[in-house]
This record gives C-alpha cells, structure tokens and sequence, in this order.
C-alpha cells in the first residue's frame, strides 16, 4: 500500500490512480494522513475504490504531514563514517530534527544566505505505526507503518560548531523533504536491503544499500524504543551513506539552482531544487 499526501489529504495510489480516502470511504474515514498510521491496514479496504483519478499531474506533500517525533541517526554506514573522519560506532548516534524541516518531495530546498557548507544526505525513513515502548527488534518491523525517503540537509558549518550542533545544522526549514509516499512494509521483498542513491545536477554521488546500515531497521526501532516510547508516524531517519560533498576532494556544497534526486528501490523518488533564501 502506498499513502500519500495531496492538498493535505490522506490519499493512496492505486495503480497510478489516487483514492481520496475519506471521500472513497464515504465520510467514514479521516482525510488526515496522520490518523492512518498506526493501523494501516484499515485503509485496504479503499484499494479497489471505484472514485479515483489520474496520479499524473498531482503534486504530492510530504506524507507525513506533523510526526509526533523527528529522530535521525548518524554515522550508520561504515563508509560514510570513515568519510567523516569519525570513528565507527557501536551504539547508535542519535539526535533529534523539528518538524518545521519537512517539506514535499517536489519542494524548493532553501539554501540560507551566507550558508556556504550546505550539504546532502539521502537517507532511508521509518514511518512508524503502531509504535510502543521497548520493542525487541525482532517485533519491530510490525510496529512500523512503512518507509519513505528523506533527506537529511546538512550545514556542515553549523553542524560542526563547537561541541556539535546536528539538531540545529540539520533542521533548517525545507532541510527535511520526505516522500513521495509512504510504501508499507509488506510491499517490499526484503525492507531490510534496498538500493539508495542520490545525484546532484543529474551525477550520481551516492549510491549504496540499506542492507550496509552498522544498524539495522529492527536495531534502530528497539535501541530508540527502549527509552523513548514511539507512536504513529514518528520518524527515523536512519542515517546517510557515503558520497556526501563534504567527503570530496575538493568538498562540494548545494547552492541555488542545483537539483537534488534522492531514490530508494521500491520506494520511489524525490527531486528537490535549491534555491538561495
Ligand atoms: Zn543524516
């Protein structure tokens, strides 16, 4: 099943059709994308919906429109920490990006002025569902509602001020473009290993596989779950592979008029232009 966003209504593709999904269920469900979530599964009875039309020309919204929580890992791939020039880790690098950083997956990404250091991250998105506290890994993956693609738009300036300042640097508005839909975890062969790329004015940069992730879905889902109790359409960013421009020699950054595509296998893709704020 795939849910999307349209005009800030709950809808979901259907063979590049779109179902309104309150409207196809008479009134009887929520036009609200953030209602959905947690039980996914109430949704499947609009998949053959007679009232749909034509996916072709509509500009979808982030799907998830207002998570309750915005969590975002670091350093989760071998080769992007070694980029990095930070030490592999052996327990999760977690922080925290507002909500006030999403934006659709067609969005203008916003690129401050005197901001010299902007940089990409595509990254691999858990949308939870059902959610819960201390939830085994081995539980996890029906606590979660499905998957999306994100990036994760980094002030490398910012970022690295001081004692570090990743909630800031990577929570500017627009830094967070999610989409184009959310893709539940039954559509995928194995969720645990799909291609991610991202390219920059048409030049792949990166390019590797969830399978790669120091941790996985599940691992994700119940280190973060341990303490912190997870609902309905909170997100997880599961951190970024290798290629970002601070990693180039000479280091590369966004600027106005560069385009971003960020692509994950099953999922779809985004493509977010910058422009200078
Ligand atoms: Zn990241």
């Amino acid at each position: 099943m795939r849910l999307a966003s349209v005009q800030g209504r709950a809808t979901l593709l259907v063979d590049e059709q779109l179902v309104d999904v309150e409207r196809a269920s008479g009134g009887a469900l929520s036009s609200d994308p953030m209602d959905h979530f947690g039980e996914l599964e109430a949704l499947s009875a609009l998949l053959d919906a007679e009232d749909s039309q034509p996916a072709a020309a509509v500009v979808f919204d982030a799907p998830v429109p207002r998570p309750p929580k915005v969590i975002a890992i670091g350093l989760n791939y071998r080769k992007h920490a070694i980029e990095s020039n930070m030490p592999i880790p052996d327990e999760p690098v977690v922080f925290a990006r507002f909500s006030n950083a999403l934006c659709g997956p067609t969005d203008e990404i916003v690129i401050p002025a005197g901001c010299d250091q902007v940089d990409w991250e595509a990254e691999l998105v858990i949308v939870m569902g059902r959610g819960g506290g201390g939830i085994a890994a081995a539980d996890a993956w029906p606590r979660v509602a499905g998957l999306t693609c994100g990036q994760d738009v980094s002030d490398r300036r910012e970022q690295m001020r001081g004692m570090k300042q990743f909630t800031v640097a990577k929570s500017y508005d627009t830094f967070a473009p999610i989409g184009p839909h959310v893709v539940s975890v039954d559509e995928f062969a194995n969720p645990d290993d799909l291609e991610i790329s991202c390219s920059v004015d048409g030049e792949r940069v990166q390019n590797s596989r969830t399978g790669d992730l120091i941790f996985s879905v599940p691992e994700l889902v119940e280190w973060v779950s341990r303490h912190i109790t997870l609902e309905p359409g909170d997100l997880i960013f599961t951190g970024t592979p290798e290629g970002v421009g601070m990693g180039q020699d000479p280091p590369r950054y966004l600027c106005g008029g560069m385009v971003v595509e960020t692509t994950i296998e099953g999922i779809g893709s985004m493509r977010n232009v910058c422009v200078d704020g």
